[in-house]
């Protein structure tokens, strides 16, 4: 678990003040004094690196987005109010009516609804597909596809694509890819597999305790030379180029998405989210080694457990090979029924009843009645969602705790 070493020094270092106030300061304000009209041009012209207004930016937030660009690799962050705002800001600014997505794996919930419904009224069209559908992805890509975007981890499918085989394709055609990495920050870093955006919701893991709502987007850097959003799929961002070069991707955002949509982060939430950010290599390491514990006793007491470190999944191989440092907090449980499920789930002492995943507590829920109930049989079959099935998203309790309670609660 060496990988998660370095970010409890940066994290930990980075956040804490060194002159003057040790945790780092809210800036509550939503508008900022510019003092002279020369300034307030600079500002604006972008020559002058001070706070506009909070909806294009803040002070706070801007602390988080330097620890978010640094835990990926990246050379900039926008943070948002919400995970999904983060995929709305990252996709919205990169489409135009016309466009097409092509959706790997998954999928969480708010994001099939967006690709499937919203962005559907607004002329865009996503082709959705498995995670080893290799071929007949490459067949879909044409010259209107501008995004391949693909969970790190399927949720609540559990299965695992190959994320630098998908970034092979991505790069070979010359178009974006995009990871939701919400369930493996640090575990899996989708920029140095050769991923070009990475989007989470900081609500789950990263905040850690239901305390924050908030989302962020993560951006590489242009190439000098040759690079895939000079060419003219990307024309749009070509302006932004120009202007400022490795930087664009960040102004892209800003400019085509945050100015219009306003899904900005509040310093408040952007605050509580890098106190998270500040424990979350310890809980990560925590987290990933008791779900495999409670997956394999939980398996082995003869539930129907869905999760990679289990040998009967079908990518058991592509986890220990690709996943070394955990594939996240989450885990399925099939009761067969929805009636067997309930009464599981009335049982159980230790789990909360919630939709949310990634907290300090253990967290469970019936998937079809409650965040799949709108979708019709054949897009739940598709995701994965059966009658039986609970998600569960395992806490910093003790895992044989966790395992008791769940033996004597599916009893
Ligand atoms: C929760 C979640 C989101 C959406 O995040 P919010 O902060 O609730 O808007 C997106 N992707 C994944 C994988 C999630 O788990």
């Amino acid at each position: 678990m060496n990988q998660f070493e370095e970010y409890c020094t940066e994290f930990v270092q980075g956040i804490g003040g060194k002159d003057g106030a040790v945790s780092p300061s809210i800036v509550n304000s939503a508008s900022f004094a510019y003092a002279t009209p020369e300034i307030a041009e600079g500002i604006f012209d972008g020559s002058i690196k001070k706070p506009l207004y909070s909806r294009m930016g803040n002070p706070t937030t801007a602390k988080l987005e330097t620890l978010m660009a640094k835990m990926d690799g990246g050379v900039g962050a926008v943070a948002t109010s919400s995970g999904m705002g983060a995929t709305t800001l990252a996709t919205m600014s990169l489409l135009t009516s016309g466009d097409e997505i092509i959706s790997i794996g998954g999928l969480f919930g708010g994001t099939y609804a967006l690709f499937s419904e919203t962005l559907k009224r607004f002329g865009i069209t996503t082709h959705f597909f498995d995670v080893d559908e290799f071929q007949n992805i490459k067949n879909v890509i044409n010259e209107n596809t501008k995004i391949i975007f693909l969970e790190s981890v399927g949720n609540p499918n559990m299965r695992l694509p190959d994320i630098k085989k998908i970034a092979q394709i991505a790069n070979d055609a010359g178009i974006v890819l995009m990871v939701d990495n919400t369930i493996t920050p640090m575990s899996i870093l989708p920029l140095a597999l050769g991923a070009d955006i990475v989007v989470y919701s900081t609500t789950k893991i990263i905040c850690g305790n239901s305390s924050a709502l908030g989302g962020c987007a993560v951006f590489r850097a242009i190439n000098d030379g040759k690079d895939k959003f000079k060419t003219p799929r990307y024309q749009e961002l070509h302006k932004f180029i120009k202007g400022v070069g490795k930087m664009a991707l960040i102004a892209n955002a800003k400019k085509r998405a945050m100015r219009d949509f306003g899904m900005s982060a509040n310093a408040n939430s952007s605050y509580l989210t890098l106190l998270g950010l500040e424990t979350l290599p310890l809980r990560m390491q925590r987290v990933i080694n008791s779900v495999t514990t409670v997956a394999k006793e939980l398996s082995k007491n003869g539930l129907n457990i869905n999760h990679p470190c289990l040998k009967t999944h079908p990518h058991h191989e592509r986890y220990l090979n690709d996943f070394k440092n955990g594939c996240g907090t989450l885990l399925t449980i099939d009761m067969g029924t929805k009636e067997k499920a309930y009464q599981f789930l009335n049982k159980t002492k230790l789990a909360t009843i919630t939709a949310n995943i990634g907290d300090s507590r253990t967290l469970a829920l019936h998937m079809a009645s409650t965040i799949y109930r709108d979708f019709d049989e054949d897009t739940r079959k598709f995701l994965g969602i059966t009658d039986g099935l609970i998600r569960v998203s395992i806490g910093l309790e003790n895992p044989q705790d966790i395992i008791e309670d769940f033996l004597a609660a599916a009893n």
